[in-house]
């Protein structure tokens, strides 16, 4: 897959699933702009690796959003992949939710994608060629107990790329969105030590707790994220639009 001169976003590229699929398009040719809060990590992961360049940009924040793709598509070009992939994990039973917790939640998962699939769609043309990816959820297919704003926000983006498939029907830009289990990055570490604290278990439980919410009762490695995002970005996905792929070990729903 030859992705060379091509100029890709990844939100949340510098940790888990966002870097994993961050270095493969740049192992792939592109210029792969890696965005989040935490700028000295984004540097870090960067210094290692040619074609990755940080940028720190908060998706829950407008201007943020606005002028950290203004600054990279004014270095590298029109963003002609983006992963949306930055997200937290944050959940309650919802009778104790707070409007502040469900809030921030939106505000990240389901605003944050918005503003950055707008942005990076009015970088390109009509005619330009694209590939727009959501990293949802299991979540976004069925209802996860304790977690009813992640499951709303994931929900959410599906409907949004349905939309946006819709909506550009005829062009060349497709919109999809992949749904993993639950995979093994920092997100289910946090989880693993709440749900520890809560049930009273080990963290070594908790995750095999976790691992038993796939079907196949693994976790997932971030390869098998990467591999998907990589073949959504090849021309034999050209006509695969407005989809959601599970990754799970089997099916969710
Ligand atoms: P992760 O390592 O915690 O990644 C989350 C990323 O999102 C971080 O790089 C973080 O960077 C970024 N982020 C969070 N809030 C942000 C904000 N307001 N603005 C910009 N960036 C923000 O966990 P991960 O597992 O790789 O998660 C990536 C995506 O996969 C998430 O959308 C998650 O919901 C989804 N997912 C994960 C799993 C799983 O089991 N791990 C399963 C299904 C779906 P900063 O802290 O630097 O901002």
């Amino acid at each position: 897959m030859d992705h060379a001169g091509r100029h890709a976003l990844v939100t949340g590229g510098g940790t888990g699933i966002g870097l994993d699929i961050a270095r493969a398009l740049a192992a792939a040719g592109a210029e792969v702009t890696i965005t989040g809060r935490d700028l000295d990590r984004l540097k870090a992961v960067a210094a290692g690796t040619p074609r990755l360049h940080p940028l720190a940009m908060d998706v829950a924040d407008e201007p943020s959003v606005r002028d950290g793709i203004a600054a990279a598509a004014g270095a590298r070009g029109p963003i002609a992949i983006c992963i949306a992939n930055a997200g937290i994990a944050e959940g309650a039973p919802f009778h104790r939710e707070t409007l502040d917790q469900w809030r921030r939640v939106m505000a990240t998962n389901l605003d944050g994608v918005f503003l950055t699939f707008q942005g990076a769609l009015a970088t390109l043309g009509r005619e330009d060629w694209g590939r727009m990816i959501v990293i949802s959820s299991i979540a976004g297919l069925r209802g996860l107990k304790g977690a009813s704003a992640y499951t709303a926000s994931k929900h959410g983006v599906i409907g949004l790329i349905r939309a946006l498939s819709e909506e550009n029907m005829g062009s060349r830009i497709t919109f999809n969105a992949l749904c993993p289990g639950y995979v093994d990055t920092a997100i289910v570490s946090r989880n693993a030590t709440e749900i520890a604290a809560r049930q009273g278990m080990t963290e070594a439980e908790a995750r095999a707790y976790m691992a038993r919410g796939n079907r196949h009762k693994t976790l997932l490695q971030t390869d098998e994220v990467t591999g998907a995002a990589m073949w959504l970005c090849s021309e034999a996905a050209r006509s695969v639009n407005g989809q959601t792929i599970q990754i799970a070990g089997g099916q969710v729903a």
